[in-house]
């Protein structure tokens, strides 16, 4: 039997009324959620969004895909919007160039974790039979100049469309852009496909040029003189650990029971500078944080970690995650989520008690001032069961699987609190063991990199563009805890912050309050931002 033929302009117009029908559902409802389904008026501008949507993405296509590109192109395409659609379904994300970010820099592991049965039946539906059938067609093949004619009429009705269409409804249109700019990356697959060209372009700007310094003119203040012992300030960096369900902050289940019997310092209203990984870790150890957040300065300028170095403290950064996203740059830095330790690793991953495997024996080989930095693995979802050991499992019923659909709400808040329950016991172990160590003046500082959705409002895990990420995303718990030593030593008023805790703070104030409490001269310093300044003689 012949294969039925078809022009490559016919494909793409095809092609892009597949990724208007079927993989728009969250743009759709979107839409009508917004201009509400009742009135007649929003179905006119759906109809005109329509083809604007489905003109932009022949447009798009009309300019990369060649006959002999076409169906390689077009399946890898259709291949990736299925993955795309799936979580854009089940856990309500956008890809903005963040959550792109976030998927690219995904380690095999949580790849792994983030396999399940839906998303096997979307890749089939979404991807592979589109591929099959188009696998079917034969291209033709036609003389140029014909073929670009039929290109040249291709791009211009496309582009003659996307302006009639926006033109039409030009004022319903722009006030949505205007009102709910997040909707565009709602838009599949040009929403990843223009996140990757504005990623690659910035990862490209940033990757070759060297770190600008920062607090060139550091150096260790007057109170260092005459110390007796030198200092160590361990700061751990949390993950998804959000606010609303910290047990010290009077969440309805005690999450924290052991750091509410050591009587840390808690600290109640933090807001993260990010809704995800990699935009709050650069940002938390940088000065110029999110008050004015410039994400390419960023990634530019050296971190707190460089600022210290060159003030004479020794940083070291141990990972149980995804790196120091350029945090350490150049400096001692330890990944140990490979270990082997057999009580805390299973091959795959470890639990966060590894990040203070050895803790003496670094301050041993590390006898002067030294600030370590533990990222935890913490309470990355979506497989929070796998966060703890058995000895956690005390809100039951628990969700054993990362395919969240599968669970119910219960289930699932069930197992992010006992992932709770064991940072509780990993923060409260690392302050005993510095307590039981004698060589140096001891604190810890502990921040979240941001919260988690766990439902509300239909949203899961984490990565909304900050401007519309809920409280439960950016809302992050936040302890210091000092030894008398320390606090002594620097002239730390514990009673004192204690009374000032309840003050509005963000991941901003880390720079400023680590370069403050350790007594660090430098003109980057904003006494503004730390924590701190107000509690120290
Ligand atoms: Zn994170």
């Amino acid at each position: 039997m012949p294969r039925p033929a078809i022009s490559t302009e016919r494909l793409i117009v095809l092609a892009s009324l597949f990724f208007t029908v079927f993989c728009n559902q969250s743009f759709w409802r979107s839409i009508l959620e917004h201009q509400g389904a009742e009135h007649a008026a929003t179905w006119l501008f759906c109809s005109a969004l329509f083809i604007v949507v489905t003109a932009m993405h022949c447009l798009l296509l009309g300019l990369v895909v060649h006959r002999r590109t076409a169906k390689p192109i077009l399946a890898a395409l259709f291949l990736m919007t299925a993955g795309v659609v799936h979580y854009m379904q089940d856990y309500k994300v956008f890809f903005d160039p963040g959550m792109l970010r976030n998927v690219l820099h995904t380690d095999i592991k949580e790849a792994r974790e983030l396999l399940s049965f839906s998303l096997l039946r979307d890749l089939a539906l979404l991807g592979i039979l589109p591929t099959m059938l188009m696998m079917r067609l034969h291209i033709t093949e036609r003389p140029w100049r014909v073929a670009v004619i039929a290109r040249a009429a291709l791009l211009i009705g496309s582009f003659a469309l996307v302006l009639a269409g926006l033109g039409l409804q030009f004022q319903n249109a722009s006030a949505l852009l205007r009102n709910h700019k997040e909707i565009r990356y709602l838009v599949t697959p040009g929403n990843y496909l223009t996140s990757a060209v504005g990623v690659l372009l910035a990862d490209n700007a940033g990757k070759h040029a060297a770190r600008l310094p920062v607090g060139e003119d550091a150096r260790l203040g007057s109170s260092w003189t005459g110390r007796r012992k030198p200092a160590l300030l361990v700061v751990v960096v949390g993950e998804t650990a959000r606010a609303a369900n910290w047990g010290l902050n009077g969440y309805a289940r005690q999450t924290t029971p052991e750091l509410a019997g050591l009587g840390v310092l808690n600290f109640p209203h933090v807001t993260s500078c990010g809704s995800n990984t990699e935009v709050s870790v650069p940002c938390m150890f940088s000065p110029f944080g999110r008050k004015d957040y410039d994400e390419k300065k960023i990634h530019r300028h050296e971190s707190l970690l460089h600022v210290l170095e060159r003030g004479g403290i020794k940083t070291l950064w141990r990972d149980n995650q995804s790196g120091c996203k350029g945090v350490c740059d150049g400096l001692e830095s330890q990944q140990l989520d490979q270990a082997r330790d057999p009580a805390l690793c299973n091959g795959e991953r470890c639990l966060d008690e590894i990040l203070i495997d050895g803790l003496e024996a670094e301050l041993d080989r590390n006898k002067g001032n030294l600030v370590i930095v533990l990222h935890q693995l913490g309470n990355h979802g979506p497989a929070y069961s796998q966060r703890y050991p058995d000895a956690f499992r005390q809100f039951t019923p628990t969700c054993d699987t990362a395919d969240l659909g599968k669970c119910s709400r219960e289930q699932i808040v069930n197992s992010y609190d006992n992932a709770l329950l064991y940072t509780d016991h990993f923060l409260a172990q690392a302050i005993a063991r510095l307590k039981a160590q004698t060589s140096h003046d001891a604190a810890l500082v502990y921040v979240s990199d941001h919260g988690e959705s766990l439902g509300e409002n239909g949203f899961y895990l984490h990565g909304l563009p900050y401007a519309i990420a809920p409280r439960e995303q950016t809302g992050v718990p936040m302890v210091a805890w000092f030894s008398p030593g320390f606090s002594s030593s620097f002239g730390i008023d514990a009673d004192c912050l204690k009374r000032n805790a309840d003050a509005p703070i963000s991941h901003d104030y880390l720079f400023h309050s680590v370069l403050g409490m350790l007594a660090v001269d430098t003109t980057v310093y904003d006494k503004a931002y730390d924590f701190t300044a107000k509690c120290r003689n």
